[in-house]
């Protein structure tokens, strides 16, 4: 299961900056840094350990405007900053008071990670994932996708001159297929979804050496990326933590990170401690989290997706049971919404706040105002409601719901006609 793909290669000093090991989630079991995912004992997830430095604002706040600031936290050399990558993240924390208004909340931030430089929060974990794979010396750079992961892998891994090879589902959205092609002259697509892709992909990561497919064999190193959204919402609040946010969830991995990072944060003396709910949102057509949460399980029953989510549609959660239990310990909760409700959710963030978002924001968005319809969401509290995604990529998803008021000949006469005025 450890599949050691990539030849122990002699590791620099630093490679993985303050890293120590990696640790099970499940079992505690400790293995050496290098692309291990699955533990030996009990086949739990691996998960980075630290024995971090003291960090301070004002150093942090000294680091460049991208997910770099954060480097002393993240399992990354510290010259990070000089080898070719994207530098994502540190994307706007915009207060949403048009949006706010029309769910009736008192305060709501949105973080808007539709302008990281693929257009999606995956450049982030791509980052870190490109990291390990520069530091373990691999030759290929590859993931499974549901389409997001695959623009910013082809991306990062082009500008940092490493053969990519990405897998995706073939009924993929066109954008985010071309997104990929245009980056990557190896852009698989597969008869299967998205969980077929993944299990393929495990199966090449057994078959073929230097492979490091950011999701699969370095999981542990692309997850710590999804943490840096959590340090910049706290950084941009004034170092200090939300009362609730509200949060996508895939394989729930981005979920868990943000909740550790507020941990980190907290346990570091960069921000004060207080009790931060934290909401996941799925499609109803992959809902697997968000059907055992209302069910009361401790346990995750996999479905075949259905939905126009597609960067959400992972029917066997690998994060599930974390994010169940992140959820209920701290007093928030899993929502899932109709196709019909994400895309009515991505028409009301672009008209109250002109942020386009992909079907993954409608949902998440749409998520929070069944929150507070339903009284699971106090609406006294500052709620942060992360966008993941672009719209540009998921067009056809409301393609057919907005379109011109009018099609008219160019007359004064004829615009008149239509009552815009
Ligand atoms: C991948 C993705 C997510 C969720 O990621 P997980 O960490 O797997 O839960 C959310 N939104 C978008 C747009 C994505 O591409
Ligand atoms: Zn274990």
């Amino acid at each position: 299961m450890s599949a050691v793909t990539i030849e122990k290669p002699t590791l620099r000093e630093g490679a993985f900056g303050h890293a120590t090991g990696l640790v099970c989630r499940e079992c505690g079991h400790r293995v050496e840094l290098g692309p291990h995912y699955a533990c030996i004992e009990c086949f739990g997830p691996l998960e980075v350990a630290y024995d971090f430095p003291a960090v301070t604002r004002a150093q942090i706040e000294a680091g460049p405007s991208n997910i770099w600031r954060y480097k002393a936290l993240l399992p990354v050399p510290s010259d990070i900053e000089s080898s070719p990558n994207m530098e994502p993240g540190f994307t706007r924390l915009l207060e949403a008071r048009n949006l706010a208004a029309e769910l009736g909340l008192d305060k709501l931030w949105v973080k808007d990670d539709s302008t990281n430089p693929t257009n999606s929060f995956k450049d982030r974990v791509v980052a870190c994932a490109l990291s390990a794979a520069v530091e373990l010396k691999a030759k290929v750079f590859a993931c499974p996708s549901t389409g997001n992961l695959a623009n910013a892998v082809a991306a990062a891994g082009a500008r940092a001159g490493l053969k990519t090879v990405v897998f995706i589902p073939s009924n993929l959205e066109t954008p985010k297929q071309v997104n990929s092609a245009v980056f990557t002259d190896s852009l698989v697509a597969v008869e299967g979804n998205y969980d077929d892709v993944n299990k393929l992909a495990s199966e090449i990561a057994g078959e073929e050496e230097g492979w490091a497919f950011v999701n699969v064999n370095v999981r542990p190193f692309y997850a710590e990326g999804s943490k840096t959204l959590g340090y910049e919402i706290a950084e941009q609040l004034g170092w200090r933590l939300p009362d609730q946010v509200v949060i996508p969830v895939a394989s729930g991995s981005q979920l868990t990170k943000v909740h550790k990072a507020f941990r980190e944060l907290v346990d570091l003396g960069l921000v004060e401690d207080k009790p931060v709910k934290i909401y996941g949102a799925q499609a109803a057509g992959c809902s697997p989290v968000s059907t055992a949460y209302k069910g009361g399980v401790d346990a995750i029953r996999p479905v075949k997706p259905d939905t126009i989510a597609k960067s959400l549609a992972i029917g066997n959660p690998a994060d599930g049971i974390y994010v169940l239990d992140i959820c209920r310990e701290t007093g928030g909760a899993v929502e899932d919404v109709t196709d019909a409700e994400v895309r009515a959710g991505i028409v009301s963030l672009a008209r109250t706040e002109g942020i386009f978002t992909e079907t993954a924001g409608g949902t998440t968005v749409a998520v929070l105002r069944k929150l507070v319809e339903t009284g699971q969401l106090d609406t006294s509290l500052e709620t942060v409601v992360i966008n993941t995604g672009h719209g540009l990529k998921t067009l056809d998803a409301v393609a057919g719901s907005v379109r011109p008021a009018a099609t008219i000949a160019p007359s004064y006469a004829a615009f008149a006609a239509t009552g815009i005025a």
